[in-house]
């Protein structure tokens, strides 16, 4: 997923690069070296310091970035308007913010892998001044002013394509953050903005306080029956732990989806289904309020700027350019999908009926995990348990290298790497880390051994470290005078993977194997960026194309054909059996068309409210209108569920908004791009070293459209999507 404030400076600055031919041309303050390393999240030479990377000296440093990037401004309107050129403007900003980006990039990823007060006062201090400082140039009319002098038709005709892109992208980027607007406006856009954000962290921590607060305590082990013993331990646990007797269900964990998958009761599983998707409803907590305010003010906002709604706002700078057009793709899929979604709906029913022996036409909500569990269970009887026996950790990671090697034309070294505390001194044949699990890689290019990228693997579940699995980009490279690879780009590739057990070597499950690609794929499109201006790297790509690598890349992790390079034995060194991969390989179309229309109602309602709140949702039950828009593409329940609009922070707290569709436009991107390796070989080089030419070294530098034909020959194919995943009835 791409994380919102990276987007942010993203969005703001990664349309245009500084390439380093500039600095001479340009009125500019030098970085000394010295002042360099009394600097360390600034960019240097060598490795990251990690050691030297405190909270403390974040803050100093984003603070002498911000004056920095004031004085160079400064600096640049003090130039000429007939004087003005797309190096001395356009390139100077991106010039300006370049300390701030770095250490606010290196910031954020440091407080997502060691969570504490510090890192969090920090981090909160440091994007509000990146904030103040982007405002103010936003702001600036002598830039502004600047800038249209030198994005006239004579200026820009020389240009390169890529500078040329620039300039339109930063543009329009300066006019949507209301460049053009009166000062009244741009008032109330700067007050809407405000607005906005303090009823998206109300939303926020309205989930936050009731994922705390919601608890369930069972006295009677009676009432749950039929839930596992390692479960029922895990609530007894979490009871005594709270100074209570009996079992505690809540909803910091993962037990209340498990009581509702097992458990017997239905009073139970009644209970924690309004836990678990209630979102708070009847209580403080509930957003349905909070939506209606925010609503109000981004269509405000929206119209404020000159768009129909904030569905179209939104859409300006992704693949789809209207909020009409997402939901065109929605609906036209959640059609295509049906069939199959009612076949499968047909063999739930069936399956429960039969394992009820009772006979019923509609499920209740809270039914919902345990007919799925028991679907599931039987379309899954040539279990997949033991498995992780032939993932061991090392074997599936030499076989990730190797696969990505053979495609993409890339090697990869491992470096020998330190974690010091502040004050030591790095030895000269080591890296430092941020931790002693991590693990630090470098890539080269195979035919001409120029240094790519570096990534760092951090692959462990720790106390401190925040949920999930992301790849974070960690610093960006400058390109050379000419567009040439002069240093590489930084990355990390983060999970949260069971922690070695003693005695055992580490084993991976298929699910974290699937994790490890997915985020591969995001990894290698930042390290194979390869653009004339920095700020066409793949981190600035189209919203709705940043999920398409990885989202290809699961393919790999699905084949018989790629397993079975590195899947061994962990003990005796024996290659899975053919029939077990196969067997897997079968069992990812279980519970799919399930899976993808639960996003498509998501997608749906998402757009919906994004396009249609004031015709549609204004003044009426939040549930009710829900229910209504998604009726094609959910359970048969007996009573109207929640609105998971009430529980969506991607759309209301998130960068999202009007953008849960992109998870499926990228999925069609990617199942479509698959036939390709699937026809002509999954391990196929000439097929990788095109990826790599036309995808992943362009970044942003062309519209993902273009890039996607580059590829395919062909706009993409959304019944490829339907096939691919064995959907298409
Ligand atoms: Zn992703």
């Amino acid at each position: 997923m791409k994380n919102s404030l990276i987007l942010i400076i993203s969005a703001l600055w990664g349309s245009f690069a500084l390439a380093q031919t500039v600095a001479e041309q340009m009125p500019q303050v030098a970085v000394t070296a010295q002042s360099a390393a009394a600097h360390p999240f600034f960019r240097s030479e060598g490795g990251l310091k990690w050691s030297a990377l405190t909270a403390s000296q974040a803050l100093a440093d984003a603070r002498e970035a911000v004056r920095l990037t004031r004085e160079r401004v400064q600096a640049i309107y003090s130039i000429a308007p007939e004087d003005a050129t797309f190096d001395n403007t356009f390139l100077a900003v991106e010039e300006a913010t370049d300390e701030l980006q770095c250490v606010m990039m290196l910031m954020m990823h440091l407080s997502y892998v060691a969570d504490s007060a510090e890192n969090r006062a920090a981090m909160e201090e440091i994007s509000a001044l990146m904030s103040d400082c982007t405002a103010e140039i936003f702001s600036n009319e002598q830039l502004w002013h600047l800038m249209q002098c030198a994005a006239t038709p004579e200026k820009t005709a020389g240009l390169s394509p890529a500078k040329q892109r620039a300039v339109k992208q930063l543009m329009q980027i300066f006019v949507d953050n209301g460049a053009n607007l009166s000062a009244e406006k741009k008032a109330l856009k700067n007050e809407l903005e405000k607005e906005m954000m303090m009823l998206s962290l109300a939303y926020d921590k309205n989930i936050q306080d009731f994922t705390q607060n919601w608890e369930l305590l069972i006295t009677d082990v009676a009432e749950l029956d039929g839930v596992p013993d390692n479960v029922l331990l895990m609530l007894q646990n979490a009871a005594k732990e709270a100074g209570l007797e009996g079992y505690l269900i809540t909803l910091r964990d993962e037990t209340a989806p498990m009581v509702m998958a097992f458990c017997s009761v239905e009073q139970t599983r009644k209970k924690c289904w309004e836990g678990v998707y209630g979102y708070g409803v009847g209580t403080q907590y509930d957003n349905a309020p909070v939506i209606a305010a925010l609503m109000e003010k981004r269509q405000a906002f929206a119209e404020l700027l000159g768009f129909k709604n904030y569905a179209d706002y939104e859409a300006r700078t992704r693949m789809v350019q209207h909020g009409d057009e997402a939901l065109a793709f929605v609906d036209s899929l959640i059609a295509k999908l049906k069939p199959a979604y009612d076949e499968e709906l047909r063999g739930i029913m069936k399956s429960y009926c039969d394992a009820l022996g009772k006979n019923c036409a509609h499920l209740t909500p809270w039914d919902e995990l345990q007919a799925l569990g028991i679907y599931n269970g039987h379309k899954n009887a040539a279990s997949m348990v033991g498995l992780s026996a032939y993932f061991k950790s090392t074997d599936v990671l030499n076989g990730l290298f190797s696969v990505y090697s053979n495609l993409l034309g890339v090697s990869f070294k491992q470096l020998p790497a330190v974690c010091l505390k502040p004050g030591e001194t790095c030895p000269e044949d080591k890296v430092e880390v941020w931790h002693p699990d991590v693990k630090c890689v470098a890539m080269y290019d195979t035919a001409t051994g120029t240094q790519l990228g570096v990534f760092y693997l951090d692959l462990y579940r720790r106390a401190d470290k925040r949920a999930g699995a992301w790849c974070a980009q960690i610093r960006q490279a400058n390109p050379g005078p000419n567009g040439e690879i002069v240093e590489p780009h930084v990355a990390a590739l983060m999970a949260n993977f069971d922690p070695k057990v003693k005695g055992m070597p580490n084993l991976f499950s298929h699910e974290d194997v699937i994790v490890l690609f997915h985020e591969f794929g995001h990894l290698m499109h930042h390290l194979l960026s390869h653009t004339e201006l920095k700020g066409h790297g793949a981190m600035g790509v189209a919203w709705d194309f940043n999920e398409f690598p990885s989202t290809l890349s699961e393919n790999w992790a699905w084949s018989p054909e790629v397993l079975a390079t590195f899947a061994r034995h962990y003990k005796t060194r024996k290659p899975c059996p053919q029939s077990v991969l196969e067997r897997l390989a079968e069992s990812r179309s279980v519970l799919q068309a399930h899976i993808y229309m639960e996003t498509l109602r998501r997608a749906k309602l998402d757009l919906e409210i994004h396009i249609y709140y004031k015709d549609k949702f204004k003044g009426r039950s939040l549930d009710a209108v829900s229910a209504e828009l998604a009726a094609d593409c959910q359970l048969p329940y007996a009573s109207m569920p929640y609105s998971p609009l009430r529980n969506l922070p991607h759309c209301f707290a998130g960068g999202y908004a009007a953008g849960v569709y992109s998870y499926l436009w990228s999925e069609v991107l990617a199942a479509d791009a698959y036939t390709r390796f699937a026809e002509e070989g999954m391990l196929n080089p000439a097929i990788g070293k095109q990826y790599r030419e036309t995808i992943l070294e362009k970044g942003d530098s062309l519209p993902a459209d273009e890039l996607y034909r580059m590829f395919m020959g062909r706009n993409p194919d959304e019944d490829a999507f339907l096939k691919v995943h064995k959907l298409n009835r």
